[in-house]
């Protein structure tokens, strides 16, 4: 959508090939379908938490297959955005069918042959499905078809501890299913540090979500009319009983069946289409962006790519553009949501770069008391002695939105100093980020020159 969009609005004759729905993944099973359940099931809680707020009781009956219906208003919404009718009016010519390229010049669909200077793939990527012995005889989801579920689970699994197997678990269980969570890892969001998963983790067994940490899963199997999950716990066998289980193992991206073997063109060894810095395959006329290229898996990131491959492919060799990877954001939508940019202690650690680490607790912060959302924190990293900021780690309500200013500082430059200097809006969450600028620069004022001040307010008294 994104690289078409860039190309049709530079006046390029352009055509966007789609062989389901257009939106693709974000817009029909992944960001619009689960921001919408997670939202309801905010509603859930929120009616839970009454008591808090001085409610005697605030009870919410539902019709689950209401709820789950009610996301498809939100997707029809939406979809005008992603619309053939607004593509073909920005100048893209839509084309509904499967492609297939024969080579770098021409493109098969609809068993009709179009001819093209440069061929941008943006065919993203599909949930992994390991093939366990048993899987085929179970009642299983993935991200793909959980949308069309209308009967609440009693005993949901979810198999898969990232940023998707989470967000879900915690939707579920808020709308009143039993979920029990199974991860390898010894931590859930392993991307993140140990502290961000454990204050995760304790915040969704706390809702009631129960957890099987480094526990492999081997087969599913099947006793009577219940299904079991087995897996292995450092040897050890364990069976997990469930009415349905969701499979959020990751996503693999797609590069079989249009014509990419036979070209030859290259895939890394994570799976992904493998590419230069101006987003080029191995053809220099085949450009590649979003989940299909990696090594991320966001909108965002598939859209800041796009962009690369449809200016090089338009505009090269008169100019390139290298891809600016360097500061690149994303939110997990838990709740409280976990949004990060930059490096965070795990990577700085495993790339042995040395940082100085900065924190504050938001139990702290007035709006946060407020609001009666105080689990979380926000994390600096910054260069020692400087006040460069290497990364942010933020834990708390609208994450997504709070890491922005750091986005920003990062990506033109501006240290803490600066953040601690700008007016913050009272009472604001945002208001975080300046405190945690403000234990930074707390940490740097040393015991001297303290007194050194008193001794001068004495003098002045
Ligand atoms: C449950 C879930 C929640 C998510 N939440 C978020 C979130 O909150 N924020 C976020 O940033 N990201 C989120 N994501 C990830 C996000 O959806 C993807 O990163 C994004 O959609 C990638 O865009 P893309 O254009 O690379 O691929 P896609 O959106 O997958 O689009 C690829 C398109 O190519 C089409 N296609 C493939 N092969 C062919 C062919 N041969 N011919 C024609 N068409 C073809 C497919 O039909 C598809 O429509 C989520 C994903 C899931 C599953």
């Amino acid at each position: 959508l994104v690289s078409s969009l860039i190309a049709g609005t530079l006046k390029a004759k352009v055509v966007l090939i789609e062989k389901d729905k257009m939106g693709g993944d974000c817009l029909n099973t992944g960001c619009v379908p689960s921001k919408s359940l997670i939202r309801a099931a905010k509603i859930a809680s929120m009616a839970k938490r009454a008591d808090e707020f001085g409610f005697d009781q605030v009870k919410v009956d539902f019709d689950f297959a209401k709820v789950m219906g009610k996301i498809q208003d939100r997707i029809k919404k939406i979809e005008p955005h992603d619309s053939v009718e607004r593509y073909q009016s920005l100048g893209v010519d839509c084309v509904r069918g499967e492609a297939k390229i024969i080579d770098p010049y021409r493109i098969e669909v609809n068993e009709e042959v179009i001819c093209t200077k440069n061929i941008i793939l943006a065919t993203g990527a599909a949930p992994l499905v390991p093939p366990f012995k048993g899987l085929d005889q179970t009642r299983f989801f993935t991200s793909e078809n959980l949308w069309q579920l209308r009967e609440r689970p009693e005993r949901f699994l979810v198999l898969g501890g990232g940023p998707i197997g989470c967000e879900l678990a915690q939707c579920f269980s808020r709308l009143g299913s039993k979920v029990t969570l199974v991860e390898a890892a010894s931590h859930i969001l392993t991307k993140e540090d140990d502290d961000v998963s454990n204050l995760i983790q304790d915040k969704l067994a706390g809702e009631g979500i129960s957890f099987f940490l480094n526990h492999r899963a081997k087969e599913f199997i099947r006793e009577g009319s219940q299904d079991y999950l087995v897996c292995d716990n450092n040897g050890q066998e364990k069976k997990i009983a469930f009415d349905a289980v969701l499979i959020a193992l990751g996503r693999k991206a797609r590069t079989k069946g249009f014509g990419l073997q036979e070209l030859e063109i290259k895939v890394s060894k994570e799976g992904t289409i493998a590419h230069d810095s101006l987003m080029r395959t191995n053809y220099p006329n085949i450009y590649v962006c979003g989940d299909a290229a990696g090594p991320f898996q966001f909108t965002h990131t598939a859209a800041h790519q796009a962009w690369y491959a449809s200016v090089n492919a338009l505009f090269r060799p008169l100019v390139s553009f290298k891809v600016d990877e360097r500061v690149i954001p994303w939110a997990s939508f838990t709740d409280p949501e976990v949004a990060t940019v930059g490096l965070n202690e795990k990577q700085a650690i495993k790339d042995k770069i040395d940082y100085e680490v900065h924190r504050y607790d938001i139990s702290e912060l007035d709006r946060a008391i407020t609001d009666r959302e105080e689990t979380g924190f926000v994390k600096v990293l910054n260069a020692p002695g400087k006040d460069r900021i290497l990364g942010a780690t933020i834990v708390s309500p609208n994450a997504g939105d709070i890491i922005q200013e750091f986005v920003i500082a990062m990506k033109y430059g501006l240290g803490l100093n600066k953040i601690l200097k700008t007016i913050h809006i009272y009472p604001t969450l945002v208001e975080a980020n300046r405190f945690v600028a403000g234990n930074w620069r707390k940490s740097r004022v040393s015991i001297r020159s303290l007194n050194w001040l008193e001794t001068f307010h004495r003098l002045r008294r």
